[in-house]
């Protein structure tokens, strides 16, 4: 059988330096027999300044047809003067929308390690592991109509649309049971079906994917206002959240702080399922090309660490050694390895990026 196929796209800024980290723990997989076909290919002001383009069409052709396109991260300041359309984060938002990602998943996991590092008293949220699947390509940020007009008494109107199909949702909601049944078997629908009606649709939608497709698997439904009061309330009782693309912009967001530090947040992105069954997907940290510390060996490679963990748990059916790297990871946390961004008010000597890399690689060996 062909190896799985992986497109590594660096980006610019700590991009590649944290991407580096993810090849070590790709070697040491082929010390093990699991073997990958990678190809690695320019984006954002990296491409740009080879093709004059934030992403060309030969790198959106190859994203297209590997198993998997793992991202660092786009954008620097010198191209703040750029045009819009050929700026780095355009070939972002270029490559999620060709590849139709219409599932954005968002871990939300607590290492006990770092459980200090929360907003959140540690009880509550100590050993937390929970999954937000965001709608991505529809919704309020794409209906129309949109704009701002005159609004003829002098003033002028701003207007978004939120729209729903039973399409769009229904394929998310399919993308939210599927990775439940990964996991522990729930999913927890948010939107706000008592003041919208494509709240109503939506409620209605993910209801009947389950009773059709995933009765197996428990399904709960929540206003998306009270979840918020609820994920930080005890933000343990949940599994799988599934909402729409704004309520999921935030929601994701708040989430993400329940467990400290940016440099340790994952990310997949998943489309429709190509010939071989696996969803086309795209996994990257949450983290920006940070700048402010970029060539500095400061970064903190884990986020990117923990998104290849997903694409082998997600894209390559591998979760043996999804779970053997994460184990890694919280290993080399409560180890005391930190990274700059993941240090304490005690002090210390943080690790490099690279340093981290090896220290996750050695976890892997031990
Ligand atoms: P950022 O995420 O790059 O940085 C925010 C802060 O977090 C900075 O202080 C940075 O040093 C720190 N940080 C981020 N990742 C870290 C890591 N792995 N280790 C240690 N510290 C880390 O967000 P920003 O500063 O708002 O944006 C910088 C650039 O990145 C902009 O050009 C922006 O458009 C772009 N951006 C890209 C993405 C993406 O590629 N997905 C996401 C967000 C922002």
């Amino acid at each position: 059988m062909a190896n799985p196929s992986l497109l590594i796209l660096p980006g610019d800024g700590i991009g590649p330096e944290v991407m580096a980290e993810v090849r070590k723990v790709i070697g040491w997989l082929g010390t093990q027999g699991v073997f990958f076909d990678v190809e690695e290919g320019l984006i954002g002001g990296a491409s740009y300044d080879v093709h004059g383009v934030p992403l060309s069409d030969g790198t959106l052709e190859r994203a297209q047809a590997v198993d998997a396109v793992l991202l660092g991260a786009v954008g620097a300041p010198k191209y703040a003067g750029v045009d819009y359309a050929l700026r780095p984060e355009a070939g972002l938002l270029k490559i999620r929308k060709e590849m139709d990602l219409y599932a954005n998943l968002r871990p939300a996991q607590c290492f006990e390690a770092l459980a200090d590092f929360s907003s959140l008293k540690r009880e509550v949220v100590s050993g937390l592991d929970i999954m937000i699947v965001r709608e991505l390509t529809s919704g309020i940020y794409f209906g129309e109509p949109r704009g701002i007009q005159d609004d003829n008494q002098g003033g002028r109107v701003g207007i978004n649309t939120q729209r729903y199909t039973t399409a769009e949702i229904r394929r998310v909601a399919r993308s939210a049971f599927e990775m439940a049944r990964r996991r522990n078997n729930r999913v927890c629908s948010m939107e706000k079906s008592n003041v919208m009606e494509s709240g109503i649709l939506w409620r209605e939608e993910v209801q009947w994917v389950h009773d059709h497709e995933y009765p197996d698997v428990e399904l709960s439904h929540m206003y998306a206002d009270n979840g918020a009061m609820q994920l930080v309330r005890n933000p343990r009782q949940f599994d799988v959240i599934v909402t729409d693309n704004l309520f999921g912009d935030l929601l994701s967001d708040a989430a993400a702080m329940l467990t400290g530090s940016l440099g340790m947040l994952p990310s997949a992105s998943l489309g429709a399922p190509m010939a071989n069954g696996r969803p086309k997907a795209l996994y990257e940290p949450v983290h920006g090309s940070a700048p402010d510390i970029a060539g500095q060996g400061k970064a903190n490679p884990i986020a990117t660490i923990l998104s290849f963990a997903m694409a082998l748990r997600y894209s390559f059916d591998l979760g043996d050694h999804a779970t053997r790297l994460e184990q890694a990871v919280e290993r080399v946390l409560a180890d005391g390895h930190r990274t700059a961004d993941l240090m304490g008010v005690e002090g210390g000597t943080p690790l490099s990026t690279s340093q981290m890399g090896d220290a996750i690689v050695a976890a892997l060996a031990r």
